[in-house]
């Protein structure tokens, strides 16, 4: 399980999340949706320590704290091969898709489980093709990304993510640079990653794909999280003004 607790950031003078707590129980999903600037893509960072938070801010990933020593007062940054451990379980795609345009679809995938010897060459290559199958691309794994369609490349993200084996995804508005004929493929490997039982955080401004597969919605405005609950309450009947504004844009 994912838990938040009192989560600040601050960019100079300017606090861009104010004190977030959030919990997300193993195997749950949750959407996060709100305007542009409102601290979706921050709040991801901070998860994984790719930004990091004020001191007091905590991240726990199943019990163990992120980024940081539990062991010290006050705790200590991690660094170095403590925290590429941790942020080994936790996998991220974005919305422009960062394959190493150099290597194959197959060995985008193998390259971290291979850097972090986690496998041999052998089991890396058996384990990318599983995904590159998981992933519907089961005949891709020789083409590069520029010889892929955008939704190609990001669904081979998504296999290169798993490859670490996360406990956790984040995925941050990962079909919003793609061509719309091209979402749904990228959707439904989501989808089936939900119903497999993963654990996701999904920023993302398809409010339809957020009702189907997310059990929790949560609207963030301003750095806060203003509205939290089940998606047919929040998209139908939002109770805060802002995020009924919000949502009126949307749909
Ligand atoms: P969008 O929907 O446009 O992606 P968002 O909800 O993801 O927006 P963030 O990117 O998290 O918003 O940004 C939250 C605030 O933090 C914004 O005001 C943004 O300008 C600011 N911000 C983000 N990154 C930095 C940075 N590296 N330096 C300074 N300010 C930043
Ligand atoms: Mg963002």
């Amino acid at each position: 399980m994912l838990r938040i607790k009192k989560l600040v950031k601050r960019y100079g003078p300017k606090t861009v999340l104010h004190g977030v707590d959030l919990d997300i129980p193993a195997g749950r999903v949750v959407a996060l949706i709100g305007a542009s600037g409102s601290g979706k893509s921050t709040l991801l960072r901070c998860v994984n320590y790719l930004e990091v938070p004020e001191p007091g801010s905590e991240i726990w990933l199943d019990g163990e704290l992120i980024g940081q020593d539990a062991r010290s007062t006050p705790p200590r940054l991690l660094q170095g091969a403590a925290l590429r451990r941790q942020r080994s379980q936790i996998g991220m795609v974005f919305q422009h898709f960062n394959l190493f345009p150099n290597l194959t679809a197959l060995e985008n995938i193998t390259e971290a489980p291979l850097a972090h010897r986690r496998a041999t060459k052998a089991e890396a290559r058996m384990q990318a093709q599983a995904l590159l199958d998981q992933v519907g691309l089961h005949d891709k794994a020789a083409s590069y990304p520029s010889q892929l369609s955008g939704g190609q490349q990001q669904r081979v993200a998504i296999a290169r993510a798993l490859a670490m084996k996360p406990r956790l995804m984040l995925f941050d508005e990962v079909t919003s640079a793609l061509d719309p004929e091209l979402v749904d493929e990228v959707l439904k490997v989501m989808l089936q990653l939900a119903q497999d039982g993963m654990t996701m955080v999904v920023v993302t401004h398809e409010m339809a794909f957020a009702a189907e597969v997310a059990d929790r919605v949560v609207y963030m405005d301003q750095g806060r999280i203003i509205e939290d609950g089940p998606p047919g309450s929040i998209l139908r009947n939002p109770r805060h003004p802002r995020t009924q504004a919000f949502l009126k844009r949307m749909l």
